[in-house]
């Protein structure tokens, strides 16, 4: 397989550092809100490609982290008089049932920065014994002018990097480069003890950090979106080269941008859309479509249009997928051995041609173009005229063994398991109040007490039944 290298930018044969193993490490969210249309770009594609590494025979180890410790995620416990443990816990939650819902796989592991602050501690001290970072008054900062490949992940010069670097009021750098590996905290803030008094990591150190401790000092894949480059991954890889001495990051992969509606997203043109409200509309599986319809690294549109589409082909792949369970229940006849044999031909060069996709820098576009043509093919080759064993056993086999390496069908989770656990409710209350109009007063006290179990008390209004949870 090739992927496009960000650091060389080539495209360069995947040669694990361990054959046939793959240690893959993507930067995760800060969570302190639901993820954004944008966000399950990166989510969606790199679980594609983690996915067709193993359906290649590899051994993927995949490590994602959660920011659980951020300035966004003390302001929004600040305003919900919260703390910062209850908000990162929440959307680490809901964030896992977006991820579910999207058919993403957990990561091998999901880390979080304050599970690993002796790691992020190590790996500071060892910066500032080499000299490539300095304490003022509880803060620790990197030095990148210390660093002399600085700028080779996003191939420019420091000089040029440096143009748009400032020095705040407040802060206590020295150049304007410098970036915080850690922060002294503040009256109220949240703070870990370490050997430069009570505070709290920097964001690019967490992954330098979770990075070393799961997969080791060099690692074979870093993944995450192209607004990461710099100076979140270039950070990265200065912290992480200057500790330990060896490169960090063989391959880095980055997937393009998502417009809506051909604009940039953003909260002020109110063209912001976070997945669970999409999902919530028209489900989830239009979304992963539509998140690998397009090759990783080309710009995606995100339009009202281009998620239907998305819905339509959806169904197609649906209708084909049930037709051949549905043949394969009343399928009587032998399906003759030269017939089987060619369509077993034909199968493999389907097979054959999506690999070709994938293995040319994980062209999903074309990946899915040849599922869909399989599934012309089936329609019209196995679907047509009396069903037959051996033709749709193996054209079933065929559909779901490339299906799933996209994880285009499948059984969607709700997008929420309160709307599920409402919509019982509602049903229940409904049943009492039919049971009490037919004056079957044993059912509506059963039901009342069923509703007491799950936490629900009903409260009867003149305008109906209320219930609330307690
Ligand atoms: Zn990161």
């Amino acid at each position: 397989m090739k992927v496009f290298n960000t650091l060389t930018r080539r495209k360069e044969e995947l040669i694990p550092l361990k054959a046939g193993e793959y240690r893959i490490y993507a930067c995760g969210p800060t969570v302190y809100n639901f993820i954004h249309i944008g966000n399950a770009r990166p989510i969606c594609v790199f679980d594609v490609l983690r996915r067709y590494l193993e359906y290649r025979g590899g051994k993927v180890i995949f490590v994602q982290n959660f920011t659980d410790i951020d300035d966004k995620i003390i302001n929004r416990a600040n305003q919900e008089n919260s703390d910062y443990k209850t908000v990162s816990e929440t959307y680490i939650a809901e964030y896992k049932k977006d991820a579910a819902g999207l058919n993403v796989r957990p990561a091998t592991v999901h880390p979080k920065a304050t599970e690993n602050i002796d790691e992020i501690i190590s790996i500071i001290s060892t910066l500032i014994e080499k000299g490539y970072a300095y304490e003022v008054q509880g803060d620790v900062y990197f030095s990148p002018a210390k660093f002399n490949a600085y700028g080779k992940l996003s191939h420019q010069p420091l000089e040029d990097l440096m143009s748009g670097a400032r020095i705040n009021i407040g802060e206590l750098k020295r150049e304007p480069m410098d970036f915080a590996l850690w922060k002294a905290s503040k009256p109220g803030e949240p703070y870990w003890e370490s050997p430069w008094g009570q505070g709290r990591p920097g964001w690019h150190i967490e992954c330098s950090a979770m990075s070393r401790r799961y997969l080791g000092e060099t690692i074979d894949i870093h993944c995450g979106g192209q607004d990461l480059i710099f100076p979140h991954h270039e950070n990265e890889i200065a912290q992480s080269e200057c500790c330990n001495g060896v490169p960090f990051a063989r391959y880095w992969m980055h997937n393009g941008f998502i417009t809506v509606d051909n604009e940039k997203m953003s909260k002020s043109k109110g063209n912001f859309f976070t997945v669970r409200d999409v999902a919530e509309q028209y489900g989830y599986a239009p979304i992963r479509l539509l998140m690998i319809s397009c090759q990783y690294r080309s710009p995606i549109n995100y339009s009202y249009d281009s998620l239907m589409q998305c819905k339509a082909s959806l169904e197609r792949l649906k209708t084909c997928r049930d037709s051949l369970a549905f043949s394969a229940k009343n399928a009587q006849a032998h399906t003759a051995l030269d017939r089987l044999a060619a369509l077993q031909t034909a199968f493999e060069e389907y097979r054959a041609r999506f690999c070709v996709a994938m293995d040319d820098d994980l062209n999903t576009a074309d990946a899915i173009g040849t599922l869909f043509d399989l599934v012309r093919y089936i329609n019209k080759e196995v679907l047509t005229g009396e069903p037959e064993i051996e033709a749709i056993a193996a054209a079933t086999a065929i559909f779901d063994e490339l299906n799933d390496v996209l994880g285009l069908l499948y059984e969607e989770a709700p997008a929420a398991d309160t709307a599920d656990e409402d919509a019982k409710i509602d049903a229940l209350v409904n049943e009492r109040a039919e049971a009490r109009k037919a004056k079957n007063w044993a059912r509506a006290d059963e039901i009342r007490k069923q509703l007491g179990d799950m936490g629900i008390v009903i409260e009867d209004t003149p305008q109906g039944a209320k219930w609330k949870r307690v």
